[in-house]
C-alpha cells in the first residue's frame, strides 16, 4: 500500500470564533481571504496536491437576506446562548461592512473551480455537537440545510464534514451517515485530543496540545490506511488528524523551523512506512502573516513533491480516502468468502 497525504482545512471566517473574538478586529484577516485563499489553491495545483475544504455553510450564501432565509428549522437550544450564530446574527447583524466576515460565495466557487479540490462541510452554522441543550434532531436540521444549500450552489451533495472544535459524539456521527456524509474528520488518538465541549478545555489539556507541536509526547502521528475505522460497520469513515499546522509566530522564528522540521519528518515517516499522515488547519490563520504563511505552506507542498517522486506518497482528498477504504474493505469480505 503506497502513503496518503491528506490535507483538510476548516473554512470559517467569523463563523468559527464568534464567541470568543472580536469582529472588527479580526476584519483586516478575512479582506485578507480574498487572495490569500485564491493563492493557497494556486500552490495546490502547482505542487498537484488535493485538498478537502471544510467550509461553513453560511459562507455560501450571497448576504444576509439570504441567509435569513435558510435558517433551519430547528436551530440549536444551547443552553449558553453565546454558542448560538442564530443568536449572534440577531445581536451584531450581519451586513454592511461586516457581511465580509460572513460571507463569501466568490471563494467557494474559486475552490470548486480548482481542480483536485473536494469541497465539504463544516456544518451551516458551525455547530457545537458537545454543547448543553441542543440535541441530535437540531444537529440534522442543520446537515439537511448545508445538503440543501451544496445541491443549489454546486449541483451535488457534500459527502465529507469536519466537525467544528471537533466535537462529536456517536448520535451525531448516525445523523451524518442519514445525511450522505461518507468521512468526518475525527480525533489524534493521544488523549488530550479526546472530543471535549467548549468550557471543558482544561489547563493541562492546553499546556499538552500546545507543547504538542515542539516535542514529540503522544502516540506516532502517521497511521495505517488499515487503522481507519468505519462508524458502526457503516458507511462513513472515521479518518483521524495527525497534526495542526499551527499559524506563523514571527516572534519566534526557531519554533516556526522546528515546528516545520517536526511535519516534514512525520510527512517522510509515513512516506517511508506506506502510512497516512492527515494535516488541517484554519486558512483564516494565514491572514495574519500571509507570505510567511504561503512560503511555509509551499515549503510542505514541496516536501511532499519529493516523498511523491522518492516513495510514491500520493495526495488524497476526504472522499477519495472513503473511496478507496470502501473498495478495499469490499474485496477483503470478497476474499473471506
Ligand atoms: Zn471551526
Amino acid at each position: 500500500m503506497s502513503s496518503l497525504f491528506i490535507i483538510s482545512l476548516d473554512f470559517e471566517l467569523h463563523w468559527g470564533v464568534f464567541d470568543k473574538r472580536d469582529r472588527e478586529a479580526r476584519m483586516q484577516c478575512y479582506r485578507q481571504m480574498e487572495w490569500v485563499v485564491p493563492a493557497m489553491l494556486k500552490l495546490f495545483d502547482r505542487y498537484g496536491v488535493k485538498a478537502t475544504w471544510a467550509v461553513v455553510g453560511s459562507l455560501m450564501v450571497e448576504n444576509e437576506a439570504e441567509w435569513q432565509s435558510l435558517v433551519p428549522e430547528k436551530v440549536p437550544a444551547y443552553t449558553n446562548t453565546r454558542y448560538s450564530s442564530f443568536h449572534y446574527a440577531e445581536m451584531n447583524g450581519l451586513r454592511g461592512a461586516a457581511a465580509a466576515a460572513h460571507f463569501a460565495p466568490d471563494l467557494v466557487k474559486a475552490i470548486i473551480d480548482c481542480p483536485g479540490q473536494e469541497l465539504a462541510t463544516h456544518t451551516f452554522s458551525h455547530y457545537y455537537c458537545l454543547e448543553a441543550g441542543q440535541d441530535p434532531e437540531a444537529f440534522s436540521a442543520d446537515l439537511q440545510r448545508v445538503q440543501e444549500l451544496a445541491i443549489r450552489k454546486t449541483g451535488r451533495p457534500v459527502t465529507s464534514l469536519v466537525f467544528p472544535r471537533n466535537q462529536y459524539a456517536p448520535a451525531y456521527l448516525d445523523v451524518c451517515a442519514r445525511h450522505g456524509i461518507t468521512a468526518v474528520r475525527t480525533n489524534p488518538a493521544n488523549w488530550f485530543w479526546t472530543s471535549i465541549g467548549n468550557e471543558d478545555t482544561s489547563i493541562m489539556r492546553r499546556i499538552f496540545r500546545t507543547g504538542d507541536v515542539f516535542i514529540p509526547m503522544g502516540a506516532k502521528s502517521a497511521y495505517p490506511l488499515e487503522s481507519m475505522q468505519w462508524h458502526q460497520g457503516g458507511n462513513l469513515l472515521c479518518i483521524p488528524a495527525s497534526r495542526l499546522l499551527r499559524q506563523y509566530d514571527p516572534a519566534l522564528p526557531w519554533m516556526n523551523n522546528i515546528r516545520l522540521h517536526r511535519i516534514r519528518r512525520e510527512m517522510e515517516y509515513a512516506a517511508r512506512n506506506g502510512q497516512c499522515y492527515h494535516l488541517w488547519w484554519h486558512p483564516e490563520n494565514f491572514g495574519f502573516h500571509p507570505q510567511e504563511s504561503l512560503q511555509e505552506l509551499e515549503g510542505i507542498l514541496q516536501h511532499f513533491h519529493i516523498l511523491q517522486q522518492r516513495f510514491g506518497m500520493e495526495s488524497f482528498t476526504m472522499a477519495e480516502v472513503a473511496n478507496l477504504c470502501s473498495i478495499e474493505s469490499q474485496r477483503d469480505k470478497g476474499s473471506a468468502h
